[in-house]
């Protein structure tokens, strides 16, 4: 799964191996506003953002009610454990089968995969920012059959209380970026993707306008098993059931 942002969109289009992995994920959501903003433009419509926080503490949920263990890996030394102290304080029925911190590297991934395999895990949140973590699920998921990975930025730090989250207010205002830019200044260069984003929308809405051509292949789930029971769960919106826009799958 990939929380697609801005940012994201914007190095993928500079780096072919990016896009391919964003392309192949089973799952892709608006994590950033940019991102719902853009596809209405475009005349795609989804209920909002669901940012890599959210899907973790709404996986978090599933996987405490279904039984199923999750593994926490990345951040910086300590978070991880800390998070999964807060997770299962949170949901006491959650079982986190393991965490490591361990590096984005290739060098460590054998380690990584041996550990969540081990683990028994069935969910991991990787946290190593993106665009590493999106590569580091697309390297090393196929050495884990049965897992569900999930990059999640610094959803780990906020779990632990280490990085607070935007007022309630600032996210529902879409200015969620504008908060940690205050919290994180040197976050400043990556946000300079952001007027390039902005201008390549409305490039996109406007050729969608001249050709009256939708275009909503941005966000999808692109595996049928996984468009019908989120379209069971109701939480899919969307003709060809290939569109997502979902709170909590
Ligand atoms: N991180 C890491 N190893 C690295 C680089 C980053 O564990 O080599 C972790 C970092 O500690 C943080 C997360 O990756 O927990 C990235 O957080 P950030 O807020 O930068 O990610 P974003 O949400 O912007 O993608």
């Amino acid at each position: 799964m990939v929380t697609l942002n801005p940012e994201l969109v914007m190095r993928a289009r500079r780096d072919a191996g990016l896009a391919e992995v964003i392309l192949r994920a089973r799952v892709v959501t608006a994590d950033g506003a940019g991102i719902v903003w853009a596809l209405r433009l475009v005349g795609a419509r989804l209920p909002g953002r669901v940012t890599g926080i959210d899907l973790a503490e709404a996986l978090a949920e599933r996987a405490a009610a279904a039984g199923d263990p999750i593994f926490l890996l990345g951040a910086g030394p300590g978070v991880a454990r800390a998070a999964a102290l807060a997770l299962t304080r949170r949901h006491p029925a959650l079982r986190v089968a393991g965490w490591w911190d361990g590096s984005p590297q290739p060098r460590d991934d054998a380690e990584a995969a041996r550990r969540i395999r081990a683990s028994g895990a069935r969910l991991a949140l990787v946290a190593y920012g993106a665009p590493a973590q999106e590569l580091w699920i697309a390297r090393n998921l196929p050495a884990l059959p049965g897992v569900v990975a999930l990059g999640v930025g610094g959803a780990l730090d906020m779990l632990a209380g280490h990085i607070p989250r935007a007022p309630r207010w600032m996210r529902a205002a879409g200015l969620e970026w504008l908060y940690r830019l205050w919290r994180q200044p040197w976050r400043w260069r990556r946000m300079l993707a952001l007027p390039r984003f902005a201008l390549l929308a409305c490039g996109a809405a406007a050729l969608v306008w001249l050709t009256r051509r939708p275009d909503t292949g941005i966000l999808a789930i692109r595996d049928p098993a996984t468009a019908i029971q989120a379209r069971n769960a109701g939480v899919v919106a969307g003709e060809s059931g290939e569109t997502i826009a979902h709170r909590g799958v």
